[in-house]
């Protein structure tokens, strides 16, 4: 291709090739080199997806927490995703940013996966049609979405260096279908491309996948970016199709690229193609400047002027409120409602004494951990929501812990001595001892060695804060690679004398992965006992992480000096850690039993927290941590009525399902979450979402498990097309405890007999569209979500999900419900054709989850 025929042919040959590539990396953790010469903005990024969180990693101005994927493909409803995008896109504007770095459609392949609560679903299409609509809301506001991650990137273990071995079968008919459907029915304007391999290829270097199948194939426009410090060679990934390496300054592009042009080893038009592809994004969102723009090509951007809207709400808005409010509450699923134990008795007026119970209900999980975590105005439990609905009628019991690991100190439990502010006194300092910065912290871990702003990197952290405590027991400690010494100025403590350093530790990093160094630092923590008002001073002397050294441990891993990873010389993520030591679990064990038979009615509120439900590292088990599990049964069995809400985006083992009488599926649900949750119980709100993952009965018990890779870092998707419910249709594991599509709401239905209505025929092919009767036999007004499931006449052709449509119906009202089936699902992938060959016969299954079948139709 020459550059003649590219879209801004004319602003492209302006420039060298030195400015060119130089474009081509980013400038800063999360924005990109302006040029003037042209007209273009330096554009900014941000993540994504529950929340535009800034130019920042950790930290940050207060924006709002939105409910998490789960929740939002959870209602199955287009509507709901595209209202989400659009606020997203007003949170964008409101911060000033281009790109948003979500949505997130991998899929829930193994339930182990630790992010699969950034993600919808372990349905392709249930994804593609989540993702489809949030695109649209976002950039039909002018702010671009960012597909992630391009592709099969579905766990965290060694995530950097595993290969997904996956058929190409699989690869087209699973887990592209998502990015497929993004891009042709809302013409994502952006991706991201994975850390993983696929089959033996780096996602940045993916030639067949990037060049092949999404630009070549789908004849996409967009631009590719790299996930952050993914890109591992030079050559490779700028023949590859990889158009953008992130973060920036430092990268393996830069002079290495422009000296692989000389020697002839990538093509400059390759370069001017993806730099083609930066400036239709930049023009899409008000990046390029229409003059230089016009000049050149006729584009569109808007002259000079900010493309950034004002007046957008507040974070912490009343309309903001409402909305993330009423969002979250429809995503949670009724999984459980023996004799109609929620809404709690009734509704808000009528509920008699209720004993809400749980560390969750205290301290509720809002969101999950790593680069989807936010920073929002505030967040909300189930206690104060609760409390807020029934008054006094609520009785409030702390339950066990939930925690693996020590967390960062919380601002409400200690005070900067400086300014007297909640919150702790930062200090840095450089190899000679000099102060390079102190400031406040509001308690959250910190990044030091990239993404923050000092010139110069700190060798030395100091933590100082006031503890808030009424004297007694106080976990004291630290986390973050380095040598910690903490004293305080008491009397005596439980190591030392006043002033003489109480407890110390050195921690050595055992990760594998940069991630973890932000993630999942080491960290410590011992129980001391202090007396009140005590000032607490934690010193990390930082030890830098040796990345060279720690890749070289592994012998599979094959690291050129260019990766991008090497560049990652920061130290990760540190924080001090102090929070009361409170009592002991069977304390609070004994406190739940006791208000759960004096109310007769609990709620017990267990769940996951971050740790369990982040980035860059997964799950070895679906077992709640902690006694949680103890904790339910022996409140129910003292309790009339038990109503177990679980408040985490994925599933969970419940050994307790028999002995309680109704579960909320809570998921991770933003800001409002506690209120969400607690209009749900009451009734306030119907929680009419339907499982977008099916819920194994035992740890092992699903079609794919193993996330950790190989030997020789490969992980077989052995499990091919036949993931998460197909699976489990299909044999490949015990029947589930809950089935994708399972969800009660608080109505009761009745179908009438299936009838096919007739063949739509879109660019796709042809698929059917079946109508079906539904009457709500309940006395509420409720909402149906009708689900049509394809089992193709090929025995070995998995079932899979063809297309939904939602209803609201009044009590004893019948609809008409019709579903227009998706063509994309009545098709495979013929290898040896290397092409789609169709689908025809078979049956149309309407069911809500298979576990429930309503009718059936031939094809
Ligand atoms: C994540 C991406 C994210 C990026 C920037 C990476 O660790 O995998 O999803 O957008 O960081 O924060």
């Amino acid at each position: 291709m020459s550059t003649g025929n590219l879209p801004y042919a004319a602003l492209i040959t302006r420039l060298s090739l030195e400015e060119k590539v130089h474009l081509l990396t980013g400038e800063t953790a999360f924005t990109l080199p302006g040029n003037d010469t042209i007209g273009l903005a330096p554009l900014a990024f941000s993540d994504g997806p529950t929340g535009v969180r800034g130019l920042k990693f950790m930290g940050g101005d207060a924006v709002a927490l939105f409910p998490n994927a789960t929740l939002i493909s959870g209602s199955w409803d287009d509507s709901v995703a595209e209202e989400v995008g659009l606020m997203l896109s007003e949170e964008a504007h409101r911060q000033s940013i281009h790109v948003v770095l979500g949505p997130t459609i991998n899929l829930h392949r193994s339930p182990l996966g630790g992010r699969l609560f950034e993600a919808y679903s372990e349905d392709p299409y249930l994804t593609g049609r989540t993702a489809s609509a949030y695109v649209r809301g976002m950039q039909g506001n002018g702010t671009a979405a960012c597909l992630k991650h391009l592709v099969a990137n579905e766990s965290e273990t060694l995530r950097n260096f595993m290969d997904s071995r996956v058929s190409e079968t699989a690869l087209r008919e699973v887990y592209l279908l998502p990015f497929e459907m993004a891009v042709e029915d809302a013409g994502a304007w952006s991706m991201m491309a994975a850390y993983n391999d696929i089959n033996g290829v780096s996602a940045t270097e993916q030639d067949h996948v990037q060049n092949g199948i999404v630009k070549g194939e789908w004849g996409w426009d967009g631009l590719i970016m790299s996930d952050w410090f993914a890109t591992k060679r030079t050559v490779e990934s700028a023949n590859g199709g990889l158009d953008l390496v992130m973060p920036g300054p430092a990268g393996p592009w830069g002079e290495r690229l422009v000296a692989a042009v000389r020697r002839g080893e990538v093509a400059e038009t390759t370069i001017d193609d993806h730099l083609a592809r930066l400036l239709l994004l930049a023009d899409r969102t008000g990046g390029l400047r229409r003059d230089a723009a016009e000049t050149a090509d006729g584009g569109t951007a808007d002259g000079g002027e900010s493309p950034f809207r004002s007046g957008m709400p507040a974070p912490g808005s009343e309309l903001r409120k409402e909305q993330l409010r009423r969002i979250a509450a429809r995503g949670m699923v009724v999984a459980k409602n023996d004799g109609g134990a929620l809404p709690l008795a009734g509704g808000p007026e009528t509920a008699g004494p209720v004993a809400l119970i749980g560390r969750h209900a205290v301290a509720t999980q809002d969101m999950g951990g790593g680069s989807a975590q936010v920073n929002p105005p505030y967040q909300s439990t189930v206690a104060e929501g609760l409390t807020e609905r029934l008054g006094e009628r609520v009785t409030v019991v702390d339950g066990v812990d939930v925690r693996r690991r020590p967390i960062a100190a919380s601002a409400a439990f200690v005070t900067d001595p400086a300014t007297g502010e909640s919150g702790m006194r930062v200090t840095y300092l450089a190899a000679d001892g000099r102060e390079i910065a102190s400031r406040h912290e509001n308690g959250t871990a910190i990044t030091v060695g990239w993404d923050d702003d000092f010139a110069e990197s700190p060798t030395a952290v100091v933590f100082t804060a006031v503890l808030s405590n009424d004297a007694g027991r106080v976990r004291l400690g630290g986390i973050g690679a380095g040598s910690w010494t903490i004293s305080t100025n008491a009397g005596t403590t439980a190591a030392g004398a006043e002033g003489t350093p109480a407890l110390s530790a050195e921690l050595g990093f055992s990760g594998f992965d940069p991630g973890e160094a932000v993630l999942r630092p080491p960290a410590f923590a011992e129980v001391v006992t202090l007396p009140a008002g005590v000032t607490v001073t934690a010193r990390l002397d930082l030890n830098p992480v040796d990345w060279r050294a720690v890749l070289d441990a592994h012998p599979a891993v094959k690291v050129a000096d260019e990766s991008h990873l090497l560049t990652m010389a920061g130290f990760g993520a540190v924080a001090f850690v102090a929070e009361p030591a409170g009592r002991t679990d069977d304390e609070a064990i004994d406190a739940s039993v006791a208000a759960a038979r004096a109310a007769g009615t609990a709620v017990v509120v267990v769940g996951l927290t971050e740790e369990d439900e982040t980035e860059a590292s997964d799950k070895a088990t679906l077992a709640l941590p902690g006694l949680q599990n103890e904790l339910v049964r022996r409140v129910a069995a003292a309790a009339e009525c038990t109503v177990v809400v679980v408040n985490a985006a994925t599933p969970v083992l419940m050994p307790w399902i028999d002995d309680v009488d109704a579960v909320l599926i809570a998921g991770l649900p933003g800001q409002e979450g506690g209120h969400a949750i607690a209009a749900a119980l009451t009734g306030e709100a119907e929680p009419t979402g339907r499982l977008v993952t099916s819920y194994p009965a035992a740890d092992g018990a699903a079609p794919a498990w193993n996330v950790t890779p190989g030997e020789d870092l490969g992980l077989e998707y052995s499990d091919g097309t036949a993931i998460g419910y197909r699976g489990y249709h299909a044999g490949t594991a015990p029947a589930p405890l809950f089935w994708l599509g399972h969800g009660l709401g608080y109505g009761s239905w009745e179908y009438g007999a299936a009838r096919l209505i007739e063949a739509t025929n879109t660019a796709a092919g042809a698929a059917p569209v079946l109508e079906v009767e539904v009457t709500n036999t309940s006395p509420r007004p409720s909402r149906e979500t009708v689900q049509v499931y394809f089992a193709p006449a090929e025995a070995e052709q998995p079932v899979r999900l063809a297309g939904y449509a939602g209803v609201d119906v009044a009590p004893g009202e019948t609809a008409t419900v019709r579903v227009a089936c998706d063509a994309r699902l009545f098709r495979r992938w013929d290898e040896a054709a290397a092409a789609w060959a169709p689908l025809a016969g078979g049956e149309l299954v309407v069911a809500r989850g298979l576990g429930d079948v309503k009718a059936r139709v031939s094809l």
